[in-house]
């Protein structure tokens, strides 16, 4: 039997170590905080959206970074693994909108307890209060490095295989605060640029601000960068997309900002320009037609009164200030060109992007430990044996929808069953 740590008591390392036990070795998890799973508790506003229910194809295009890196932990343990397991252990699951699968009871307190009872039932030892402060590695003569052990709470503890499953900097109030990056870099590893990514954008203008708590849903969004000069730079969108956006009071944020974030955290230099298109299922030309059926249904009103029904009453305030009508003229002074401009407003409302939200508020870290210097299959370093990672400490991540958690699932799952094979 051999003696095998994990280090860090969240998603990752809790399936490491029940995967660890399952092969019959003595585990002991490391966690500081004083409880397990402390980020797990938060996830899916409270509910744990554990897992993603589509197909293989589909779970690895929700995949922004390193899917094939992915391809074997997942394989060796999918979203239907996952799913089967938790049942298994005792925790009825359901599927919702966009697959999404939550514990029915929609408490993410429930995944955590099912995830204890598993780690208790395997003998797992679980020390809480436990900080883990530098691993303990050494060069043999033969020239391979191996790692022997860790140093917590100011002790050495000897183990025969490590796992570093200690997070991302996302939330670090939950306790994952970027030690496993410091583990990583000492032992040589390269650490990928790191960025908070699925979170909301600042912009420059008040508007989201006024329009705080207001959530558009069907509309399409372009992002462009801008140039010194404030022009966009080139034809071709650093990001487009369709789908739901929310107004805050810091500036845009909802799922398809989230997913916009993915795709630009690690080129957010400089301003940008974000287009919002408020009525894309309908053409300019349709839009001018529905504007002159109602201006003609409502000669004598003002305009905001006439156009009233085409926007929520909020933002169609500010549409209608950014078109430079005044919304108390009356619909027969208006002119094809206040027309015009309106309709310029409602197909391309135009923010000015500064920035993303930092990791306290971030879902998910950006970048992570190099994954050409690990193992895909077994999640063992290449440069020190016996020294493996897993989940968000990794240079992998997803989109929203449960494929982050499963993310950590996968991997460590797949790092506890080939530790020591
Ligand atoms: C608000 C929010 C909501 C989310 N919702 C979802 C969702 O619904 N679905 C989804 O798929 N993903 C979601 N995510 C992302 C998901 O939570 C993470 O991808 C996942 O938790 C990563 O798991 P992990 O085990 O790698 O890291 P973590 O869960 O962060 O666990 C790392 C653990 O290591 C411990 N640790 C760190 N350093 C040390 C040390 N030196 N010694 C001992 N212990 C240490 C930490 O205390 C922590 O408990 C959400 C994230 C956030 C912030």
């Amino acid at each position: 039997m051999s003696k095998i740590i994990v280090v860090g008591g969240g998603a990752a390392g809790m399936m490491a170590a029940i995967a660890a036990a399952e092969k019959k070795h003595h585990v002991v998890l490391m966690e500081k905080n004083e409880k397990l799973g402390k980020k797990v508790y938060i996830t899916g506003k409270g509910r744990c959206n554990v897992t993603n229910a589509c197909g293989r194809e589909e779970f690895f295009s929700h995949i922004v970074t390193n899917p094939k890196f992915l391809y074997s932990a997942f394989d060796g343990f999918s979203n239907w693994d996952l799913y089967a397991s938790l049942e298994e252990w005792g925790l009825p699951l359901k599927t919702e909108r966009g697959q999404r699968v939550f514990p029915k009871s929609d408490k993410s307190s429930d995944v955590i307890k099912t995830l204890q009872r598993r780690l208790e039932r395997l003998g797992v030892e679980i020390l809480l209060h436990t900080k883990v402060e530098k691993l303990l590695c050494e060069n043999l003569p033969d020239g391979t490095r191996i790692c022997k052990g860790v140093a917590a709470n100011g002790k050495s503890c000897c183990a025969d295989g490590v796992i570093i499953a200690t997070g991302g900097l996302s939330y670090p109030q939950t306790g994952s605060d970027g030690d496993g990056y410091r583990f990583a870099k000492e032992q040589g590893h390269h650490v990928t640029p790191l960025y908070p990514s699925l979170v909301g954008f600042r912009c420059q203008e008040e508007v989201p601000a006024r329009l705080q708590g207001i959530s558009l849903k069907n509309v399409s969004v372009r992002v462009d960068a801008l140039d010194e000069q404030g022009n966009t730079a080139g034809n071709k969108p650093e990001y487009s997309g369709f789908g739901e956006m929310l107004f805050t009071h810091f500036g845009v944020s909802g799922p398809l900002m989230l997913t916009a974030s993915a795709l630009l955290a690690s080129h957010m230099n400089g301003k940008k320009r974000l287009t919002i298109d408020l009525k894309p299922a309908l053409s300019r030309e349709q839009l001018d037609r529905r504007l002159l059926k109602d201006f003609e249904e409502h000669r004598q009103k003002s305009f905001k009164a006439a156009v009233g029904g085409i926007l929520p009453v909020r933002l169609l305030d500010e549409v209608i200030l950014a078109s430079g009508i005044s919304p108390e003229k009356r619909v027969s002074e208006i002119s094809k060109k206040e027309r015009i401009n309106f309709i310029e407003q409602l197909k391309g409302f135009p923010l000015t992007i500064t920035g993303l939200l930092g990791y306290n508020e971030a879902v998910v870290t950006k970048g992570g430990v190099a994954v050409s210097e690990i193992n895909p299959k077994t999640m063992e370093s290449k440069l020190v044996s016996r020294l493996f990672f897993a989940g968000e400490v990794l240079d992998l991540d997803a989109f929203t929808g449960g494929f982050n958690l499963q993310i950590a699932w996968s991997t460590g799952h797949a790092a506890g069953s080939h530790i020591q094979e």
